[in-house]
């Protein structure tokens, strides 16, 4: 099986072309199963060293791991890019990678959540915040409110909008696809307001109020370990490494004490993140500031990924910490230097201008969000559909349309509990929908 990076592997596809790789290069790589999800699928890790100067527990190891969050496939794509790169360069007898795995030692697990991922790829998709776990209820109890999945089954969660006068959106002018908020001084006369909601079903729906669980509400098994855990973080579940894909992957880092870095891939933003989650600069170790702002000066020309702190720069509310991550338990618990990469930035790659990060509160501008749709139509086609009549079960006629998040790259918030983009009415209106915000009930 050939495999040029250019679409995202099903699990089963993915375990058959590490293990083919694993078989090609004996003396580099060695796949192996590390636990299993809660569905029953192994958890795999991918060892790759040069074993004829040392096995691989003998040399100091930098620990990778990706799709923690189900539909963030594409650090998934990079961590089998990764393998992939230091076997082939290493055949090729690249000066860099012959030296790295003469003298280190890389783990890679490529796909840390694969129930989740799995629902993502499906011909229908459906997608989690990240495990597939009912919870906070394990008896199928579901959330009241809005639920997003694929309601016409062409593979696709759009998003639907509603004609209404008090609504919060209107159209780009230039662009129909776009949609565009209200601003403070309302809508220009004429124009058509809408309300905008994720495509999906209501669940529990009496005819008037949608609520908006909070994005979505479930299991994120990156606030799930035992570093910063705390039940007031959303979806952290019932207690550190309560999930069995947690508990196996603390263990099998902990199982190679010769790990010295940790590196989660996660989508998308375009930027490095580095502990920590719930402690301000000013709490952190000044040695260990200085080291981390050292490795920032060296990374970013080589990623162009600009370096934050995830407390000091991507936390708005500092009572809502996102504790609980891999990256703060690996550099809280282990003392090991840890990142995670927020791959792809469709604003920066339509505008060739890095966002401010409160992008992931506020989402684009209108100017943002126009030159990603026109960037898209050129080299994503179908990213951005235009709007058409569909009737919902519940909802009677709505229009589906606009971006394909999942397509063109998430501006996903899966590290915080901000509103989405475009999730959240700026107005409120009573008329005909109220948004009340579920999220105080847990
Ligand atoms: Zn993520």
């Amino acid at each position: 099986m050939t495999y040029d990076f250019d679409r995202f592997l099903r699990y089963d596809e993915m375990a058959e072309w590490l293990r083919a790789l694993a078989a090609q290069h004996p003396n580099l790589l060695t796949v192996e199963s590390y636990g299993q999800s809660h569905m029953g699928r192994d958890l795999l890790v991918a060892t790759i060293t040069d074993r004829r100067t040392g096995e691989h527990h003998t040399k100091p190891a930098h620990w990778i791991d990706a799709n923690i969050h189900a539909v963030e496939v594409t650090g998934g794509v990079a961590a089998l890019y990764i393998i992939h790169h230091l076997v082939t360069k290493f055949g090729e007898k690249d000066a860099t990678v012959v030296e790295v795995l003469r003298t280190r030692t890389f783990y890679i697990a490529p796909r840390v959540n694969p129930d989740g991922v799995e629902d993502a790829l499906a011909d229908r998709p459906l997608f989690h915040r990240s495990s597939v776990r009912p919870w906070p209820w394990r008896d199928g109890h579901r959330w009241p409110g809005l639920h997003p999945q694929d309601i016409d089954g062409d593979g696709r969660i759009l998003t639907m909008r509603i004609a209404d006068p008090d609504g919060a959106w209107m159209q780009h002018p230039d662009e129909p696809r776009v949609m565009i908020p209200v601003g403070p001084l309302g809508a220009p006369s004429g124009a058509t307001r809408y309300r905008l909601l994720t495509e999906g079903l209501l669940e529990s729906y009496d005819g008037f109020t949608i609520d908006q669980p909070r994005d979505p509400a479930g299991l994120d098994l990156n606030r799930n370990f035992p570093a910063g855990w705390g039940v007031d973080v959303l979806g952290s579940g019932d207690h550190p490494m309560s999930e069995p894909e947690i508990l196996a992957l603390v263990r099998a880092v902990k199982a190679r004490p010769n790990v010295c870095g940790y590196n989660a891939f996660h989508t998308a933003g375009g930027f490095m993140l580095r502990p920590s989650s719930n402690l301000p600069d000013s709490k952190l170790p000044p040695e260990d500031l200085f080291i981390f702002k050292k490795f920032g000066e060296h990374s970013v020309p080589l990623t162009t990924y600009p370096v934050h702190s995830v407390y000091e720069d991507l936390t708005w509310d500092k009572s809502r910490v996102m504790g609980g991550a891999g990256d703060d338990w690996a550099y809280d618990h282990l003392g090991v230097y840890s990142w995670t990469t927020e791959f792809w930035d469709a604003i920066y790659r339509a505008t060739g201008e890095h966002s401010p990060t409160d992008v992931w509160y506020v989402g684009p501008t209108p100017t943002q969000d126009l030159a990603v749709c026109h960037w898209s139509d050129e080299h994503a086609p179908g990213s951005y559909l235009p709007w058409r009549k569909f009737q919902h079960p519940q909802l009677g006629t709505v229009e589906l349309g606009g971006p394909d998040m999942f397509h063109i790259g998430r501006m996903h918030l899966v590290r915080c509990c901000a509103p989405k983009w475009r999730r959240t009415p700026t107005l409120l209106s009573t008329r005909r929908w109220r948004r009340r915000d579920s999220n105080q009930t847990r």
